[in-house]
């Protein structure tokens, strides 16, 4: 069963970077430290910070992202702090090193996922990506929290680099014990966005020929799988998760955005200063939120002009969705 996961102002989305170092150094690491610094936030001010949505007195979810957030040596508190203010479900995204023996600290009635990346179905093609050593690092990580009774999810970043190993991943995933699959399309963000990418991105054609296949296959084996929409059809509406959605992407320099594809620029629409979230002045992203273009999302015509193709008329082939707007497959 497949179905669009439509946009919903009735519950918010907290991805919270604590902190912005890392152990590995991704092709396509999507952390831009000018932007962001390279602070890891105290405990308390992880605690201050998640009580603002916490009391928003609707569903509230947290991811708690770095950088590397298991390099966090307070992990484990904020897991428990986020689950003491109530927040509907906790997810920890990790590059599968797990340090400060997170899996030890925590057990897992206080978290609703741990979120793999894996970035290839072999050490070779995750390897060249991810650096050397980490395919046996996260399967191994993988294992462990299987292992301890965690649930745990996976991501894909799909890039033409690795696009040709997405179909082996349903029976990777099934060996692994994973429940939730989450195929992701590289962003023009961070590292990818500086120039070090070499033609990573996917072409329309490949995405829609491959992608929805191999997210069947994973739900086949009864794995729940969510990818990005991309492309829309004719009779799709267009929505803007800025406008009609409720997202905050937190980082450790007190910038909050709503949307992930202005987090390279100071488009920051909110701001955490001396530990209150405060409106930012204008010109930001909520005031491109409100344009209305032809191609779809503003801020992928303006920082990803290459993936919008044209008619003889001048008018686009197709529009490009919200990046977060997503499918859901399950059996
Ligand atoms: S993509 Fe994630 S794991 Fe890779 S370098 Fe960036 S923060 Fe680290
Ligand atoms: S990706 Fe585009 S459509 Fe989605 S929130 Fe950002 S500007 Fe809006």
């Amino acid at each position: 069963m497949k179905k669009t996961v439509s946009f919903s102002k009735h519950a918010c989305n907290v991805f919270f970077h604590i902190l912005t170092s890392c152990n590995l150094s991704c092709a396509h690491c999507y952390i831009n430290r000018q932007q962001h610094g390279d602070q890891t936030l105290p405990l308390a001010t992880i605690e201050t910070w998640l009580r603002v949505f916490a009391n928003k007195n609707k569903v509230a979810n947290v991811i708690f992202l770095g950088g590397e957030p298991t390099l966090h040596p307070d992990l484990s508190k904020a897991i428990r702090a986020a689950r003491a203010m109530g927040f509907n479900s906790i997810t920890v995204d990790t590059n599968g090193y797990l340090f400060h023996d997170i899996l030890e600290r925590i057990d897992p009635a206080q978290i609703d996922f741990f979120s793999f990346s894996l970035d290839g179905a072999t050490p070779g093609t995750n390897d060249r990506i991810r650096g050397q050593g980490s395919f046996e690092a996260c399967t191994a990580g993988i294992r462990r929290a299987v292992k301890a009774g965690f649930n745990t999810s996976l991501i894909y970043t799909v890039s033409a680099t690795n696009l040709h190993e997405l179909p082996k991943m349903p029976a990777l995933l099934t060996t692994l014990g994973i429940d939730r699959f989450f195929i992701q399309v590289i962003g023009l963000r961070g590292k990818s966005a500086c120039g070090a990418r070499d033609n990573a991105q996917v072409a329309a054609p490949d995405w829609l020929k491959i992608i929805p296949q191999v997210a069947a296959a994973a739900a086949q084996r009864g794995i729940v799988t969510t990818y990005p929409k991309v492309f829309l059809a004719p009779q799709d509406p267009f929505e803007c998760a800025g406008l009609v959605a409720d997202n905050y992407f937190i980082f450790p320099n007190g910038r909050v955005y709503r949307c992930p594809l202005c987090e390279d620029f100071p488009l920051h629409s909110l701001a955490f200063e001396e530990d209150q979230l405060k409106t930012t002045a204008a010109i930001n992203e909520a005031d491109l939120f409100q344009l209305n273009i032809p191609e779809g999302c503003v801020m992928n015509r303006l920082v990803q002009p290459e993936n919008i193709a044209y008619n003889p008329d001048g008018s686009p082939e197709y529009r490009v969705a919200c990046c977060l707007l997503k499918e859901e497959i399950k059996s």
